[in-house]
This record gives structure tokens, sequence and C-alpha cells, in this order.
């Protein structure tokens, strides 16, 4: 049977995908990127771009087009509310950041990485002999073989490329599901230039809100095996009765699992031999589910090491290790207590914010984020959170001993 021959291989075409695509280009080397899906594909998410996302965009693929985002097509902040009814509103620094329409962003992107895409074409498995990778992908029905000097795995949560390398990894991780529905608006006193989250243990563990196209969406996270229809109408019921948002029976509904956890407690996998694991296949995962910015820049590094290690033949794996512990430190930090107490990991003030309030509020939301953190105890993440946040603060670095 024909092979394909290439130097790269990358599997998944979505932002992380894109960062790692256009350095290797950028390098001259040739790049074959694998969809599953028929392009432009969907993509569940808020689309709500982060300072440094909107940054790497821009400076790496142009200025976006209006046809690439959603209305409104600008995002000033987020908005957290407590279950004491205090609410505190935080403009991003830099001002509004763009509204991703991620259908079309992530077509954008990889389109202006100026690597060939395979879509409609499943990555299934690949074998490394240390010299090279050999990888077997479907399209169709049809088996289709790529030989690469390197494959990276920018796949995203439920990640093939790593459980060919991990297979017993999606065992070891507590698993969530995040959905969220449609709903033409009645009545919405949310205000429509913020991304809304709630602090509230009751409702999930992970509940937003947003304006998009004139409709809002309301979502909410719970461990997998949660039913969505139960936990989305506590929380339409909830926002009706206190913030008095009145909507439409939902039209529309999607949903998908997550791998959240593995930055918290610095336990990322970075992939074995010349198979290479980045954006949130690696568990990048940023604040309030912000995972663009990280999966842009992760990719991006991912593609560097891989120059870097062709050019002084290194080991991929030592090269993308060492140079990936800038993402890590940044990633990690948005979850590290002493970083949020003594510094700002974020790209918002909340700090400024919650002392803006007065000292009654202030203790109130304090209390609420203490019972909202509790919903997690059963991870058992809050010594390794602890523990990884002294080491970061006593030697600069998180330990690279614990990442996979
Ligand atoms: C409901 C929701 C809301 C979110 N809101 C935000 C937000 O507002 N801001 C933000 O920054 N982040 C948000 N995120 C997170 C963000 O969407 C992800 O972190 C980010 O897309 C990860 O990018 P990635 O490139 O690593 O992987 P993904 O975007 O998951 O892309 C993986 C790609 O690989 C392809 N693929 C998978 N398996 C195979 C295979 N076997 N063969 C070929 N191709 C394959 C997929 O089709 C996909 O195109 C949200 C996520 C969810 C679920």
């Amino acid at each position: 049977m024909n092979e394909i021959i290439t130097d790269v291989v990358i599997v998944g075409s979505s932002l992380a995908a894109s960062g790692c695509a256009k350095r290797l280009v950028d390098a001259g080397f040739d790049v074959i990127v694998l969809e599953r899906h028929a392009l432009p594909r969907h993509k569940v998410c808020s689309g709500i771009l982060s300072p440094r996302g909107h940054r790497f965009l821009f400076e790496n693929f142009g200025p976006l087009p209006r046809e690439i985002l959603h209305e409104p097509t600008f995002c000033k902040g987020v908005t957290f509310h407590f279950p004491s009814m205090v609410s505190i509103p935080m403009d991003f620094f830099g001002g509004p950041t763009p509204h991703l329409n991620r259908q079309f962003s992530d077509y954008w992107a990889i389109k202006r990485s100026g690597a060939a895409v395979h879509e409609k074409t499943t990555f299934e498995s690949l074998q490394d002999d240390g010299k090279s990778v050999n990888i077997i992908a479907k399209k169709a029905g049809a088996e289709i073989r790529y030989k690469a000097r390197f494959v990276v795995g920018a796949d995203g949560p439920k990640s093939r490329v790593r459980h060919s390398v991990y297979p017993d990894y999606n065992k070891t991780i507590p698993w969530f599901m995040v959905g969220q529905k449609f709903q033409a608006v009645i009545e919405c006193p949310l205000d429509d230039d913020y991304f809304h989250f709630w602090f509230h243990p009751e409702l999930g563990y992970y509940t937003w809100s947003h304006a998009r196209n004139g409709r809002q969406i309301l979502g909410v996270g719970f461990p997998l095996g949660g039913n969505l229809h139960r936990y989305h109408a506590n929380v339409e019921e909830y926002v009706r009765n206190k913030h008095g948002v009145k909507l439409e029976k939902a039209e529309e509904l999607e949903g998908c699992s997550h791998n959240f956890g593995p930055s918290l407690i610095n336990r990322y996998v970075f992939g074995k031999g010349n198979v290479l694991i980045t954006g949130q296949a690696a568990g990048f995962f940023n604040m309030i589910a912000e995972g663009m910015s990280c999966a842009l820049h992760s990719g991006a590094i991912a593609g560097e090491s891989i120059v870097e290690a062709a050019q002084s033949n290194r080991p991929v794996q030592q090269v993308y290790r060492s140079l990936i512990a800038s993402e890590v430190r940044r990633c990690t930090d948005q979850w590290n207590p002493f970083r949020i107490i003594f510094s700002n990991p974020h790209e918002a003030d909340f700090k400024a914010a919650l002392f803006k309030l007065d000292k009654q509020d202030q203790k109130l939301v304090l209390k609420d984020i203490w019972r909202f953190l509790k919903i997690y105890a059963p991870y058992k993440w809050g010594r390794q959170i602890l523990s990884q946040s002294l080491i970061r603060e006593i030697n600069g670095e998180y330990l690279p001993s614990r990442w996979l």
C-alpha cells in the first residue's frame, strides 16, 4: 500500500495545530495536518479569546476578519456572580477581545499556517521506530498510511494520539462534561458585553452564560455521567429567579467531555520519543476554561521544539520539555494560590475588583469562593496544588518529573 511521506504529521486542525504548523512551515518543514471532520468543522466553545490569545492570532496570522467572529464581536471582560448575590464585573487588560466563531476562526488559522490539510481523515494509531513514525489513518473507511519524522497530537481532550502512547491514561484522570443550550431571549438583564460565571456549588462545577447572535447561551459543567438536562434546568431556574433572566425553550444543545484537572496539579502529558502531545490534549487549560491561548502557545512551542531538535540533532522530547516549561508556568500559575495572592497571573484584575467592595461584601465573596472550591474536594487536588505551588516559589519552576 502507498505511504505518504512527510516531515511532520499534526493530528487535529484546531488552534494548537495552527500554532504548531505555523512554526514548522515557517522553518521550511513539510507538514500534513489530519482532521477527522470536513472543514470548516463545528467546535463547542464560548469563543471568548483572552488578550494573550488575541495577540498570538494577530501577530502570527494577521488581522482577524469579521467572518470569523460571532455577534457581539467583542467581549469586554468577565463578571463573577456569587450565591450571596454580589456580582463583580472585570475588564480584560488591554481592552475588549474577539468573540471567535470557532468553526471559521480555526479554519482561517490552519489555512494561514500554510500546512497541507487532509480533512475527513481520522488518525487511528502509530508506531514509533525511533527514526520515524508510521501512522495509520482512515478516510471514508479506507486505510491511509503516513510516515513522518515527528508526530504532534493536537487532537484535544480525548486525544487518540495520547491514547496510542499511553493507552491507560484516560482511566487515570477524572472526566467532566460541559453542555450548553442556546435560547431566544425574552428578558435578560445580564450585560451582553461580559462573559458571566457563577461560583455556586449548587449549580454545577462550572456555570456560565453569555450572549451570541441574538440568543443567550446557558452552560454548565459537571462530572461525567451527570444529567445535562437536570443541571441545565436548575441553572435556568436560578438565573430566572435571582437575575431576572427569562428565556424561551432551548432550540439547540451541545456538549462534550473535558480533561479538566492536569494543569491545576502540574500533571501534563507531553509524549514519548518522536511523538509530541500539545494543547488541551497535553492538559493545558487556564482558569474559567480558557483554553485557546495555551493551545496556540503550547502548539507553537511543540513546533519550535521540532525545528530546534532537527537543527541541533538533539532528542525532541528533551527540547520540548525544556521549552514548554514557560507555558507550564503561565498556565499552572493561574491556579497557584501564592501567585493569585501575591501577583496577578490572570488577564483581568480580580483582587482590585474585590478590594473595591465594602468589607462585608468582601467577606461574603471569600466565603462563597471557599464553599465553591469544596465541591472539588473528592479529586484530592488541594494538597497537590499547594505542594506544587510551594515548589514553584522555592525553585522558580514546576516539577518536570510529574509530567508524562
Ligand atoms: C463549552 C466550552 C466553552 C469553552 N469556552 C472557551 C472560551 O470561551 N475561551 C477559551 O479560550 N477556551 C474555551 N474553551 C476551551 C477551548 O475550546 C479548548 O481548550 C481549545 O479549543 C483546545 O484547543 P486544541 O487545539 O488543543 O484542541 P481542540 O480545539 O479540541 O481541537 C482538536 C481537533 O482535533 C480533531 N481530532 C480529534 N481527534 C482526531 C483524530 N483521531 N483524527 C483527526 N482529527 C482529530 C478535532 O476534530 C479537533 O478539530 C471552551 C471549551 C468548551 C467545551
